[in-house]
């Protein structure tokens, strides 16, 4: 390649890594948050059979309104509101990064926290600044206020639960910080299907708010779909910078069929929050991991008496592929592992045991 050619691209870039995925192949998949059931083969019959009147010539939907109240059926909110749909949920973060990407403008996060926030902010050049959490984990709110004071920034990204530690914020810190900023704040529920609390029915209240759901984390990653809701007109606004056709017509079967069949998944979600607190017991009990609790589908921990690199790659040994966390700022010996089937659960159990011991 000239470096002729290269040099035409903005220099940012040559900092910046390609999102890292590992290969997983004959792996305990337990690194993605993903939902570990299959489906049951007469739903699977179903959906081929559903998705089968796809008319691959042609675009897709262009703004699919019945997949759109379908959601809102589903998941709320029941008013005003209207949804933005994305190409997974990253996509509509880029979508809301470049809306707001004039000169001066900053976006606000926690940290540690989703690290999309800070990687699309660098891609596409905009300030990025992060509100430490505490060394258990809580939102300072001190901290977090002085920060909307000083930056003002356009943007508030606050995932509930927090992804990578799971757990959820206190409501009148997060109501605080949406009435304090005078930009829009995103409250990402990602794992909305496993937490206790949503802030779905507060929508209403505040013009600047805005909620982003994902279908990935239920059980549907492959489709890659994600949604926004929000105030009419600032859904309205945002839309205009919404690629054409962003999401194909295959996705738009495939989510409407699982939100017919959705009690599909409401069952998976009890399940695997049932077996969170199990899997949450078992690293409780085993010497040497200190995890922390989720309200979402994985569970962060701690490695206490050794190198976490050192339990993460004998777990890679033993074919168990889960997060490893321990380089990031504010993470140091921290693991992140999803929550799997019973079967994969014992198996994490059991190699882990074994790496604490190697
Ligand atoms: C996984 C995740 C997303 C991204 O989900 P996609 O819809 O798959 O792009 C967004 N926010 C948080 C906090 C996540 O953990």
């Amino acid at each position: 390649m000239s470096n002729q050619a290269l040099s035409r691209l903005r220099p940012e870039l040559s900092q910046l890594h390609a999102y890292a995925v590992p290969d997983s192949t004959g792996m305990v998949k337990l690194d993605a948050m993903e939902n570990p059931f299959a489906w049951p083969v007469a739903i699977r019959s179903q959906w081929l059979e559903h998705i089968s009147r796809a008319q691959v010539n042609r675009y897709p939907e262009p703004n699919p309104e019945q997949l759109k109240q379908k959601l809102k059926q589903q998941f709320g909110p029941h008013d005003e509101c209207d949804l933005l749909l994305g190409n997974g949920s990253d996509e509509l973060i880029q979508l809301l990064v470049l809306a707001i990407a004039k000169p001066g403008a900053s976006i606000l996060t926690l940290g540690p926290s989703f690290s999309m926030y800070e990687m699309i902010a660098q891609m596409i050049g905009v300030d990025c600044h992060v509100v430490s959490l505490d060394d258990n984990y809580q939102l300072d709110i001190k901290a977090m206020h002085a920060a909307i004071e000083q930056y003002d920034p356009s943007l508030v990204f606050i995932a509930y639960p927090n992804n990578p530690t799971g757990n959820l914020w206190k409501r009148a810190d997060v109501q605080s910080i949406v009435s304090r900023s005078q930009g829009l704040v995103v409250i990402d529920e990602a794992y909305g299907p496993f937490a206790a609390d949503s802030f779905t029915n507060d929508l209403a209240k505040h013009e600047n708010m805005l909620l982003l759901r994902t279908a990935s984390k239920l059980g549907l990653a492959a489709v890659r779909f994600g949604w926004l809701a929000g105030e009419k007109q600032l859904i309205a606004e945002l839309n205009k910078i919404r690629l054409p056709y962003n999401i194909n017509q295959l996705t738009q079967l495939t989510v409407e069929f699982a939100l017919d069949n959705y009690s599909i998944f409401a069952e998976q979600a009890d399940a695997i929050r049932s077996m969170r607190g199990s899997l949450f017991a078992q690293l409780s009990s085993i010497k040497g991991v200190k995890p922390f609790v989720s309200e979402a589908n994985f569970i962060l921990f701690k490695v206490l008496d050794r190198p976490a690199d050192d339990v993460f790659s004998n777990l890679l040994k033993q074919k168990v592929l889960i997060k490893n966390l321990s380089k990031q700022q504010g993470l140091e010996q921290c693991l992140r592992v999803t929550v799997g089937s019973k079967e994969e659960n014992k198996i994490f159990c059991d190699a882990l045991t074994k790496a604490l011991n190697a």
